[in-house]
């Protein structure tokens, strides 16, 4: 059977799924147990963060989880902009995965400037980074400057391209 457009560009990309866009993902309490079995690293001990942590552990090129009866209501819920049109019919195929390509080739651009950090997604690391680079008074060396430069290209990615202009709120 063929893939429909939405999985084709979806298994694409991942972003979503990856850590690249979210640090982590809502849960409701009532899904804690379930998103635990199915072999998600849950986050119980905070209300304000109750989810689980990304990179998504069943992530790795489509999702390992899809069918589950356990699959989280918000990986069921969440469409990124690009999506969206696509759906919608107002961005072909081609143009999504473009779309996909550019912002994959640009992140993996910042990731060879990004120093080693603890965090474990790459939102956290950039969003780090970036705050620790511009609260510096004596300068930036270029590769420094590359990265904030582009820091703030990706950022309107994603502002743009997936529907995320709050960057305080990792919520999925
Ligand atoms: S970010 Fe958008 S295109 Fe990428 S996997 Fe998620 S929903 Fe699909
Ligand atoms: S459970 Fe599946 S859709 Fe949800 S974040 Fe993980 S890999 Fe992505």
């Amino acid at each position: 059977m063929n893939d429909s457009p939405a999985n084709i560009l979806c298994k694409s990309c991942g972003l979503c799924c990856s850590g690249h866009l979210f640090a982590w993902t809502r849960l409701n309490a009532s899904e804690l147990d379930s998103a635990s079995s199915l072999g998600l690293k849950v986050i119980r001990d905070n209300p304000t963060l109750r989810g689980f942590t990304q990179p998504c552990s069943q992530w790795s090129g489509t999702c390992a989880v899809y069918l589950s009866p356990n699959y989280p209501r918000s990986c069921k819920t969440y469409k990124c902009t690009t999506l969206r049109r696509l759906l919608d019919e107002d961005i072909s195929l081609p143009d999504a995965l473009i779309v996909i390509q550019e912002t994959l080739s640009l992140i993996r651009e910042i990731d060879l400037l990004l120093p080693a950090l603890p965090a474990p997604s790459f939102r956290e690391r950039l969003m780090t980074y970036k705050e620790e680079l511009e609260s510096k008074r004596n300068g930036l060396n270029v590769l420094e400057s590359e990265f904030l430069s582009k820091a703030k290209v990706l950022l309107t990615y994603y502002e743009d391209r997936f529907g995320m202009d709050d960057f305080v709120d990792y919520e999925k």
